[in-house]
């Protein structure tokens, strides 16, 4: 098992390093998230080991219990759908949020945070292509909302953008959304220059979205294994 997720770091980061070189950007530019929601505390350390330290989950209750019991250095960030009887326990046990998708959930977590006496780095969850099925905010709606965050949260660091791409997308049509959200993203950064990051990635298009300009890659199976 160990030697498995040794292997496909190595691949992966490979890979990485790859696009960050042909992207000419600098490879401490592009941070690794390695998904580990519904994979056991045993692959966390597995993965802990051999040098990850940033981490991923999606279910609050799940990054409750392993956040009490994995290496307490561990950055962990919540990538989920936020559910508002859920704010406390992200706020107790997150570093990063990626998925602010609507003004109650920044209200709520604020407010979680002001009683946990704490800061957490967010990003704005977009929905870029008006999918109905999809949380997020609106791509026309985004940079009002970043003020918005911005102006009345203020225990949410906000850092920039996150994008979860459709499953099935082609890959033509996903480079066409990775498009529109780097230019959205490039616009908020000219307003406000501090929101410099961008989940982008995936293990299906994480070396892509690196020549598109990400920050930060969300990779699950592809790196830990299939999840149980
Ligand atoms: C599960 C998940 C990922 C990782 O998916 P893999 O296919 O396992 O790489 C990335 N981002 C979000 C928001 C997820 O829920």
């Amino acid at each position: 098992m160990h030697e498995d997720i040794a292997n496909r770091l190595i691949d992966i980061s490979s890979k990485i390093q790859k696009a960050c070189h042909q992207a000419q950007r600098a490879e401490d530019e592009v941070r690794l998230v390695a998904v580990s929601k519904l994979q056991s505390v045993d692959v966390i350390k597995e993965a802990y080991a051999l040098g990850i330290n940033n981490f991923g989950e999606n279910y609050a209750q799940e990054l409750a219990e392993k956040s009490s019991t994995c290496p307490n250095d561990i950055v962990w960030h919540f990538i989920g759908p936020i559910q508002s009887n859920k704010v406390r326990l992200i706020a107790k046990h997150a570093q990063w949020v990626h998925s602010i998708d609507r003004e109650k959930v920044a209200m709520k977590l604020n407010n979680a945070l002001e009683s946990e006496g704490k800061k957490i780095h967010a990003l704005i969850q977009v929905n870029i292509d008006h999918e109905e099925s999809k949380s997020g905010i609106l791509p026309e709606e985004t940079i009002d909302f970043a003020n918005k965050v911005i102006a009345h949260y203020p225990n949410l660091i906000l850092e920039g953008l996150m994008f979860m791409p459709k499953i099935n997308a082609s890959k033509e049509a996903k480079i066409e959304t990775m498009t529109k959200i780097v230019y959205l993203h490039q616009s908020l950064l000219s307003e406000l220059p501090s929101c410099s990051h961008l989940s982008l990635g995936t293990s299906g298009d994480f070396e892509e979205s690196i020549l598109k300009g990400s920050t930060i890659l969300r990779i699950g199976e592809s790196l830990l294994g299939k999840r149980s």
